[in-house]
Parts: C-alpha cells; structure tokens; sequence
C-alpha cells in the first residue's frame, strides 16, 4: 500500500519544540504564562488586531463572543449554512436559534442579498436577529463590504467566523478584524495548529478584556474564590501557545505553500471541464486552506464526485466532501432556513484535495495522476 497522503494534516516548523521546552523548563505547565502572552501578541501583529485572547478553541471562542453580545435561549442569531457545525453549535449552546443564510457564487459564503432579506423577514415577525456569524470558507473571504454594510443598516452586530481564515486578507485588511469580534482556529488540521486552541480578536479592548474573565472562571477581584458570573475553563494552555508562537514564525510559508498546492492543481486539472475551481474576486487573498473542486458529471462523462473520492481512497489518498450546509443537518431541521439552492449544489459536487503545507512534489503527482486516470 502506498504512504498514506492526509487531507490536511499538521506542519511543525523548526521552532516548535524549542519553545515547548522552554515551557517545560520554566515549569509554565499551565493555561496562563509567558507564551501564551506572547502568542497573543504575535496574533496582534499579524493580524493588525487591537487586541487577543488565546483560548482553548475556536469553538469556546465564539460561544464567549455570543455570551458578550447577551445572546439569550429564545434569541435568534443569523449563520452562514455552508459551514463546519462548530459555527453554529455554540449559539445552541445559549438555547439561542440559528437562523441559516446561503451562499452566493463568487465567494461560496453568505450571501448578502438573502442576508438582506432573512432580517427583514425575522424582523417582521418581531424577532430582530442579535447576532450575524458570515464565514470564510476554505480561507476564501466572505463578501464582508456588504455584509457589514447589512449589518449596519439594522445595528446587528457581526462575528466573523475567520477560523480557517488565518493569512486571507481582503483588500489588503486580514480576515477576522471585519466584524466587531473575529475568531481563529488552530486546531489539528488547519493552516497552523497549536494541537488545539483558538484566539478571540476584537479592536474593542473590553470584550477581550471580558472574554479573559469568562475563560478562567469568572473570579471576581478578592482575596477568596468569589463568581457573580458563570465562568468557563476556556483560556489556552502556555504549551499549546509555546507552539503556537513556532507556527507563526512560518505561517506566511505555510499560506505560500497551500497557494501552489492550489496552482498545481488548477494547471495540472485545466484540461478537465468537468473540473472547476473558485477563483478569489480582485481584491481577495486566500489562504487556501483547502483546494477545492467542483465536478460537473455532464462534463466528465460521469465521473462523479463520488468516483473521484473512492479512486483517490483506493490509493490511500484522504479526500472530503464540502461541507454540508447546516439546514440539511439533522440537528438543526428545526432552524428557519434562507435558500438560493448554491449550497446544496455546492455540497453535492464539490470536493476537498490534499491540501497540506507538508505535501511533497511527489504526493501531489500521485494524487493529479490518479485523477487524470479516472477523468480520461
Ligand atoms: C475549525 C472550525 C471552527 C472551530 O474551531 P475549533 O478550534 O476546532 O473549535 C469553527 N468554524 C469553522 C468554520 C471551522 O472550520
């Protein structure tokens, strides 16, 4: 059997394990300490953020987002469809109701028209939604101009779901600093991973601020153990940050190398109709976090999605179907939905490559090799 070729798998650069040693031998085993300060800062620079908080995940950042806006059970919150769960969970976690938005075509992320038209919609109906959660799938930028633009209109706040985003910018302003809250990522497979963990950012220092309370339990100033809040256990570990600090020291590498893994597969496909890729609009930079394809079935002689991913598997090469939209999950059959049909569509054909930082001249081969064979 041929090495296995993963879908996205960790890339440790060469400073890494330097800075986890310094964790241990300073004995700063714990979530709080001088890397997790410094991971936070390095977040700040790059990302030109006023303010960080690193914390154990992006999902535990975004549930803290929400709870800083007074999300309540009964609340409506309005979220991209075509997403991973973890952009929707956290506002169940509130007993709040996610109201799903779909995509449009230039970008696969919510849709400013539907945006548009789903407030107007909740608002006559005497539910204004409290909360606006647009995502940038895939590392592509979601159309945030307009989003914003919307969003303003009726004063609802945006949390900008940005945690497959790191290193996209739009118009030369990096992913999650559109909103008035961004979250980051960096769990096991994206761009760069502290093994686990997220950050919150925010120009407005106060909910950093309070997201740091909320994170460690909300103890209040005094000399016992004193809570007037619920708190949580959400703040990041100093190790996990102690690779976190290595992985921002090679995260421009890392975004340089997913670029031409993208550009290999769009020259080494192009002879393919069947085959499409999203292009990024002027103005947009993505990090390419994942290739992916779409594959039209009356262009292939009917090589579906499905057949490329059982060949590729075949070979031991790990491959994924975009996202399935939130209103078709089970979980959320209940959620008030607004639809253009792109997502299905989208979810239907589309499909993941390898797409790591760590794949080599030759995994790329097999894995374009393979595909030609089961096109041609
Ligand atoms: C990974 C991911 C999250 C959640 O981040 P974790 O750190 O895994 O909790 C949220 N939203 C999207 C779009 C993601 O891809």
């Amino acid at each position: 059997m041929n090495d296995k070729i993963w879908l996205s798998s960790p890339h440790m650069g060469t400073k890494e394990q330097f800075y986890v040693n310094e964790a241990f031998d300073t004995n700063w085993i714990a979530p709080l300490g001088p890397h997790v300060n410094g991971f936070e800062q390095d977040l700040a620079t790059y990302t030109h953020a006023k303010h960080v908080a690193a914390l154990s995940s992006g999902t535990a950042a975004l549930h803290l987002a929400l709870i800083m806006l007074g999300i309540e059970p009964g609340d409506e919150v309005i979220c991209q469809s075509m997403t991973f769960s973890a952009s929707a969970n956290p506002i169940a976690y509130l007993g709040a109701i996610p109201v799903f938005v779909d995509s449009e075509e230039d970008t696969w992320n919510m849709c400013p028209v539907l945006l548009k038209q789903a407030i107007e919609e909740r608002v006559k109906l005497g539910k204004k939604p409290k909360a606006i959660i647009p995502v940038h799938l895939y590392g592509m930028p979601a159309k945030m101009d307009q989003i914003n633009a919307v969003a303003q209109n009726y004063g609802i706040p945006v949390i900008e779901d940005a945690a497959e985003a790191l290193g996209s910018t739009l118009h030369g302003k990096p992913m999650g600093t559109f909103g008035l809250m961004g979250i980051l990522s960096f769990n096991g497979n994206k761009i760069i991973t502290t093994s686990g963990g997220g950050a919150l950012v925010s120009d407005n220092e106060a909910y950093i601020t309070k997201s740091r309370f909320l994170a460690t339990q909300a103890r209040d100033n005094a000399p016992h153990y004193q809570h007037s809040e619920i708190g949580y256990n959400y703040r990041m570990s100093n190790v996990c940050a102690a690779i976190g600090r290595g992985q921002m020291e090679v995260l421009d590498e890392r975004v340089a190398k997913r670029r031409a893994n993208f550009e290999f597969y769009q020259t080494a496909l192009k002879q393919f109709e069947g085959i499409s890729f999203l292009k990024e609009p002027e103005g947009y930079f993505s990090n390419r976090w994942l290739t992916t394809i779409l594959v039209d079935p009356k262009l292939t002689n009917g090589v579906t999605r499905e057949k490329i991913a059982e060949v590729l598997a075949a070979d031991n090469i790990e491959s994924r179907p975009l996202w399935k939209p939130m209103h078709l999950q089970p979980v959320f059959a209940a959620s008030p939905f607004y639809g253009n049909g792109l997502s299905e569509k989208l979810f239907k054909n589309g499909l993941c490559l390898p797409s790591g930082s760590n794949l080599s001249d030759k995994d790329l081969t097999r894995i374009v090799e393979k595909m030609i064979e089961v096109l041609t």
